[in-house]
């Protein structure tokens, strides 16, 4: 009994590694063109093209995001034809795993990169818990806002990412946490998706939303529109469309409720300053109903920066009226930066005024930051100061 448990175990690990090494050997083909990434419609044509029926389009399609198959061979449904024909003109790849790094705490940390372009690697970070997994997508190779206190600020930005490459990231999270091929009736191990990777998601916000509907169709990838948040910095027209098109969670980046402490710390503000800000904040809670989530607000502890009771009673004032969790989250550090977290201590009273006045807060721990994967922390290539 225990050796076949303990084989069982062996044989289903070794799956596990052909399918990495599968998704990695994929990811090294060529000018085949890879069919991860197109929608529904896209993947019946090009079976229309080949001269199949439309609901071999279909098969595929499921076969790709419902089953997470990368090798045609594996789509028994197909005739061996269509699976030899397809094999020739097309390759189904997520983006090839460089480093996976597991912190003691269990959060791990994946350097994912496109295309065999090295330039193109960003970084995705699991994060389980007991009643939920919480996968942390990267939406740009970098990011263009320069806020004081982040690592990826420090990172020029490369480019966007494709549907494909974001989705990539989910998918291959999916296949290590055991979660594909997908079981309906199970909750799965990623059960969450938040947009607070690298990058600025709402400056790539068609990709995306591209992305996100892949992931959420019910026919595919099937994560529920509720379970995925959008962090944003504050790009303030394009919050009203988070709830208007995408029906996902929002979060914004605050950080300090003084407009002019927030220029100093996040250059976008000069942009979107927060009056701004908070009205489309207030739209965003019109469009997405009663039955809306709140809109979570996360402001980094700045030890004397923007920590002071002062700056809670700001906080507060400034988002009155809506709909708001406050997620205080103490500053994680990165080499070179300039900054230090605000003390337990200060960070309690913070929370504690935040939630005297009514408002629902509370302090995050710092996941994963032994392999530097905490929030705020992530990097891949390039500074600002040496890349052009
Ligand atoms: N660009 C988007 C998505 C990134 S989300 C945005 O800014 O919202 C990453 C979250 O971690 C953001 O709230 C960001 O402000 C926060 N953050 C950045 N650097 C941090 C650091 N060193 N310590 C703690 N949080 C940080
Ligand atoms: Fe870019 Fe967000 Fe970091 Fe600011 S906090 S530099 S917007 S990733």
């Amino acid at each position: 009994m225990i050796w076949c448990a303990a084989s069982q175990r062996l044989r289903c690990v070794a799956r596990l590694q052909t399918r990495l090494y599968s998704l990695n050997s994929t990811a090294q083909t060529e000018a085949r063109s890879n069919l991860f990434g197109k929608s529904k419609s896209d993947i019946i044509k090009i079976a229309e093209e080949m001269g199949q029926p439309a609901f071999r389009g279909k098969q595929i399609y499921k076969w790709i995001y419902s089953k997470g198959a990368t090798l045609f061979q594996d789509m028994v449904n197909l005739p061996n034809s269509l699976q030899e024909q397809l094999e020739r003109a097309h390759c189904v790849d997520y983006g090839q795993i460089l480093q996976n790094q597991l912190s003691v705490d269990g959060t791990r940390k994946m350097l994912i990169q496109f295309k065999n372009d090295s330039r193109a690697a960003v970084e995705a970070v699991f994060i389980p818990e007991e009643h939920r997994g919480t996968l942390c997508v990267s939406s740009q190779v970098g990011c263009s806002l320069s806020c004081t206190f982040c690592h990826t600020g420090t990172q020029s930005l490369y480019r966007n990412l494709t549907a494909a490459e974001i989705a990539g990231q989910y998918m291959i999270a999916a296949w290590i946490a055991k979660d594909l091929p997908r079981k309906v009736n199970q909750r799965p191990n990623v059960s969450n998706i938040v947009f607070m990777g690298q990058g600025e998601p709402l400056y790539n916000f068609r990709n995306v939303s591209a992305a996100i509907k892949l992931i959420t169709d019910p026919e595919g990838a099937g994560v529920a529109p509720w379970r995925i948040t959008i962090s944003t910095s504050g790009v303030a027209p394009l919050i009203p469309r988070i709830a208007a098109e995408l029906r996902v969670g929002l979060a914004i980046s605050l950080h300090a409720a003084d407009n002019d402490l927030r220029t100093e710390i996040m250059p976008i503000n000069k942009t979107y300053p927060l009056p701004l800000l908070m009205k489309s904040c207030t739209e965003f809670a019109r469009i997405a109903g009663p039955q809306n989530r709140r809109i979570t607000f996360e402001y980094v502890m700045l030890d004397g920066i923007n920590d002071s009771d002062r700056h809670a009673k700001q906080l507060v004032d400034l988002i009155h009226g809506l709909p708001a969790h406050v997620n205080l989250i103490p500053f994680n550090p990165w080499p070179g930066s300039a900054y230090r977290s605000s003390s337990a201590a200060r960070v309690a009273a913070f929370c504690g005024l935040v939630r005297n006045s009514g408002v629902h807060a509370s302090v995050r721990t710092p996941r994963g930051d032994d392999i530097l994967a905490a929030c705020g922390q992530l990097k891949s290539v390039h500074d600002k100061t040496t890349s052009a």
